[in-house]
């Protein structure tokens, strides 16, 4: 049987044309992944619009059903899945595992979430407020997380009653492909389509008059291309973007602690996360014990092929990510100190040392822009406001971290930071259970909890005369 076939009304369709998918380990091709033509890609929504009427009044307890049948699924071929996330995206095995692990608790909790209506009191009589599905939502998700992310969409929108299209990024299709195949047979035709192309797809979907709803992941830039293109027809729009998450370690911080927690999180997924740290301001009387601890624990990482043993550190995702972050650290050089790291590995694929650059001013490309790679840079700061004020620089707002011994003082102070999430003592704690979204550039809406299947609805009230 084809392998990384797409989704399309039920059936599992042959794309118009292949694509090769690259091991970032190899800069090699290993697979090749069906992609759709405009009227692949058109059969898939109109398949979703007629799915949605039936699917939108099947009960809560049926739908419920399906994603949990889904979600077993997924469980029971988690090590194949993990696998291919390894060979596509690059990242260690353990990482892998975790991203199907989480993907798979994701489903189930968005699954268990019932929108009842709700009935409220007035001065005028009660009335009701319930929330109805949008319709044909389209999914579209980035190369780091493809598991995960494309759960976030598809999980809350399926059990609020939307059907869905769902588009991966092009240099990773394989994983979110594969989910067809669990699914052909799970949900009722047309209501989980999914469809990949070769970046060419994306402005069409969205643009799509049978769209109701678009969520997507990725940059900032595509994102204002999205949000200009649901203007038409006023499609609702969640869009989670980028970030450049400043993380403040005060004077009366566990430094070790600190250290350890950041080194885990700045280089988790090659520094390929929405929301991990990337710019690290550091109270001055601690800076040296920072600095010397940080570097220490970012020296343990192992830089290797996802799949080798004890590897902790894979390659970036592509060769335009490898580029883009191999440009940022010979610059940072020139003008900053370069603590560890620096280079490239001297091997094929697209392996980028663990690096930590010190002596930036903070106009540095590496301190204002988004790295997205294992590259970090460290600041000092001698004045708590001045480092809140300079975190709060820059047009995103995704997360941001507080590293300090004083809870009361650190939630004080988060209140100040423009950002979706402030996070204390720790650094990209995301959950399915927790709401998340960014604010200025780094997006609108959120995923996760409650809020995050509102996002998938409109309100419709009742309101009865007395
Ligand atoms: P990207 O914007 O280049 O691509 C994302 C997706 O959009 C891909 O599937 C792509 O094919 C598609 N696309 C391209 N052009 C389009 C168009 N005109 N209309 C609609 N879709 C289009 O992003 P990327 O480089 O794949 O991902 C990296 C970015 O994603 C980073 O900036 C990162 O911070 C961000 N990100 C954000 C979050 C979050 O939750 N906030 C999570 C992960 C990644």
């Amino acid at each position: 049987m084809t392998p990384y076939r797409m989704l399309i009304d039920g059936q599992l369709v042959e794309g118009a044309r292949t694509i090769p998918v690259i091991d970032p380990s190899t800069g090699e091709s290993f697979a090749d992944a069906h992609v759709a033509d405009e009227t692949q890609l058109d059969e898939a929504v109109a398949a979703a619009a007629r799915a949605f009427p039936g699917w939108a009044s099947t009960s809560w307890q049926k739908r419920r059903e399906c994603l949990l049948r889904f979600a077993l699924r997924l469980d029971e071929e988690a090590d194949y899945f993990a696998r291919l996330l390894v060979r596509e995206q690059g990242k260690p095995l353990s990482e892998a595992r975790f991203e199907v692990d989480a993907t798979v608790r994701g489903i189930r909790f968005y699954a268990d979430i019932e929108l009842k209506v709700e009935i409220r009191d007035h001065p005028t009589g009660p009335y009701e407020v319930e929330r109805q599905p949008l319709g044909v939502v389209a999914g579209i998700t980035p190369w780091n997380f493809p598991m995960i992310l494309a759960s976030n969409k598809y999980a809350p929108a399926l059990i609020a009653g939307n059907t869905v299209v769902l588009k991966p990024a092009p240099t990773t299709p394989l994983t979110t492909l594969e989910l067809g195949r669990l699914a052909a047979d799970v949900f009722p035709r047309g209501v989980l389509n999914i469809v990949a192309d070769d970046n060419d797809l994306g402005a069409r979907l969205t643009g799509h008059p049978d769209v109701a709803k678009v969520s997507f992941t990725g940059s900032t830039i595509t994102g204002k291309a999205v949000m200009r293109s649901a203007v038409e027809d006023m499609k609702r729009v969640t869009l989670e973007l980028g970030g450049n998450d400043p993380a403040i370690v005060l004077q009366d911080a566990d430094i070790e602690a600190a250290a350890r927690g950041l080194a885990a999180t700045v280089f988790l997924n090659a520094g390929q996360v929405c929301a991990a740290p990337k710019r690290l301001y550091i109270a001055e009387e601690v800076y040296e014990e920072f600095q010397e601890r940080f570097v220490a624990a970012t020296r343990e990482i192992r830089l290797g092929a996802g799949d080798e043993e004890g590897v902790t550190l894979g390659p970036v995702q592509n060769r335009m990510q490898f580029d883009k972050v191999r440009a940022l650290i010979e610059e940072a050089a020139k003008s900053g100190t370069v603590l560890t790291g620096g280079h490239v590995a001297n091997r094929p694929g697209f392996f980028v040392e663990p690096t930590i650059v010190a002596d930036l001013s903070d106009e540095a490309r590496l301190v204002t822009d988004e790295q997205f790679g294992p590259v970090v840079p460290l600041l000092r700061f001698t004045d708590e406001r001045d480092a809140i004020a300079r975190a709060n620089q820059g047009s995103f707002g995704l997360g941001a971290s507080i590293w300090t011994r004083d809870l009361k003082r650190a939630r004080l102070l988060a209140r100040g930071i423009s950002a979706g999430s402030v996070w204390i003592n720790q650094h990209t704690a995301i959950h399915p259970d927790i709401p998340f979204g960014g604010v200025k550039q780094s997006g609108l809406g959120s995923e996760g909890g409650m809020e995050g299947v509102h996002e998938y609805t409109r309100l419709q009230v009742v309101n009865a005369a007395a």
